[in-house]
């Protein structure tokens, strides 16, 4: 017979002693001492554990020595106002069911601490741990947060797919799609892959955004959202870059750049506060975390504000704009510039910034959220709108501190000709994209958009320092288990 389970999180925020009720998850830790077992539970509800106390005799050792960390067990009995120090409330077990053991000599995971590199080994256990469930708590609740925000100012949620023949942006960064027997694949007489004989009868991938597809639909809803995983098959080995992560990417009708600029600082604000408001216990979890670690940093590389500093930093300042014109000036001047200690030095209008830049912008320069905007239109992509200098598009990347580019958008060029120049300037077939210009055909609008890395948001939120820590299961050079 099975009885009514109660949540860790309800049995602790609710008043609830006196009554007798039933709780289920798996032990964190247990003391034991001659006549009583102190028994940590942890169901993932919660960051905190509910202790169950449960009494030598009553129990015998057949049924204490079971519970050991990682078991699984029910408990049935008593909420009383707890004696220790540490928690209101205890359990006191009148009856205990252990579901299933956990070989204390081979359980992976040692009630102590582990290395997030070697939890990253165990990938399909570190839920368990206090890091990783505060860690997907938070992602939960970020990710609840992005179609609330959305709803409530009446952006339709839409679906792009996954599978896509546009490699437009990719530029041989995307993964190919294909059910061709590799060992035996067919080629025409000129001894190219044969696509026409593949399942789409052309050469397809998985996507590396959703957002031309987006633009068709923000071309009839006016206001729409993606939020979808992406896949980069790029190389770069890096804390920041997932070859599998989830973007979201909102278009908007009739919104120009300043437009986008406003959505995108009220979007990332009201995230932080949301995770403000709704994951307390966990942020303050992570928080101490960080403290403990920073203790084994030199001085010099401890950060200067704790994690909730950090995030209501964000809350309380308006990002800073500046044009990438300005932010070169800024950066040429710089002392790591002069002293040649950046890896990329910057010499002149026109490069490319890298992260180095970007972070020096952010935590050195002006010590807040960046907004860089109107970049050199060679360094950007085809469908940016081009502005009247001729040299510069309408692009803006948002720049967060420990991150660097967080957001990259730009209002989209909506005008044909210009349009179809700059493909032909930048090689894109016209033909294979007929289906996009043709929003520019009929019933054309100015409009823009932006991708949000939610994984780098997540990072953000929880100050954890590699991005293969706040996805369940990350996929990177190398990696593609569990
Ligand atoms: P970066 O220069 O950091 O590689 P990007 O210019 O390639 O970024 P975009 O193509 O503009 O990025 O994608 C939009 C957003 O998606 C980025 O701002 C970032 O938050 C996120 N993003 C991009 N690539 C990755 C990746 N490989 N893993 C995780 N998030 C990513
Ligand atoms: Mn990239």
């Amino acid at each position: 017979m099975k009885e009514k389970r109660t949540k860790i999180q309800v049995v602790l925020t609710d008043e609830l002693v006196g009554q007798e009720i039933t709780v289920m998850g798996w032990v964190r830790t247990k003391r034991a001492s001659k006549n009583v077992a102190f028994i940590a539970l942890n169901d993932g509800s919660t960051i905190n554990n509910l202790q169950v106390v449960a009494d030598a005799e009553k129990f015998g050792e057949d049924i204490l020595r079971r519970i050991t960390t990682g078991a699984s067990i029910s408990a049935t009995g008593k909420i009383v106002e707890s004696q220790g120090a540490g928690q209101a409330c205890e359990l006191v077990a009148e009856s205990i069911e252990v579901f299933g053991e956990a070989d204390p000599d081979k359980y992976p995971l040692q009630p102590k601490k582990h290395s997030l590199e070697f939890l990253r080994e165990i990938a399909h256990l570190r839920p368990r741990t206090n890091t990783f469930s505060a860690v997907m708590r938070v992602r939960h609740a970020l990710a609840f947060a992005v179609h609330k925000f959305f709803n409530d100012k009446g952006f339709f949620y839409i679906n792009t797919p996954i599978i896509t023949s546009s490699d437009a942006e990719g530029a041989g960064e995307a993964f190919k799609v294909t059910n061709f027997d590799l060992n035996n694949i067919p080629k025409t007489e000129e001894g190219q892959v044969d696509y026409a004989q593949d399942f789409f009868e052309k050469e397809s991938n998985l996507t590396v955004s959703g957002q031309l597809e987006g633009e068709l639909a923000a071309m009839a809803l006016s206001e729409i959202y993606t939020f979808g995983p992406t896949f980069r098959a790029e190389n770069s080995n890096t804390t920041r870059h997932l070859a599998e992560f989830w973007m979201i990417e909102p278009e908007m009708a009739f919104y120009d750049l300043q437009d986008n600029m406003d959505l995108a600082q009220e979007m990332l604000k009201y995230l932080v506060k949301y995770a403000l408001d709704n994951c307390a216990d966990d942020l303050a979890f992570l928080e101490k975390r960080i403290i403990e670690e920073e203790k084994n940093k030199p001085q010099a590389e401890r950060s200067e504000m704790t994690l909730t500093e950090r995030l209501k930093f964000v809350l309380d300042n308006d990002f800073e704009r500046v044009s990438y014109t300005e932010a070169i000036e800024i950066l040429k001047n710089s002392k790591p510039n002069k002293k040649k200690k950046f890896s990329y030095l910057i010499e002149e209008w026109g490069a490319d910034l890298q992260s180095e830049h970007e972070r020096y912008l952010v935590e050195k320069h002006f010590n807040k959220p960046v907004i860089l905007y109107n970049y050199p239109k060679d360094i950007k992509a085809f469908y940016m709108r081009q502005n009247e200098d001729g040299k510069t598009v309408g692009a803006m990347d948002i720049l967060f501190p420990g991150i660097g580019e967080i957001v990259g958008g730009s209002q989209r060029e909506e005008r044909l000709d210009l349009l179809t120049t700059r493909m032909q300037e930048m090689d894109i077939p016209a033909d294979e994209m007929s289906w996009y210009l043709d929003t520019r055909r009929y019933g054309a609008v100015p409009h823009s958009g932006f991708g949000l890395g939610f994984e780098r948001m997540i990072l953000f939120v929880t100050g954890m320092g590699n991005i293969r820590d706040v996805i369940p299961f990350p996929r990177t050079p190398g990696n593609c288990e569990f």
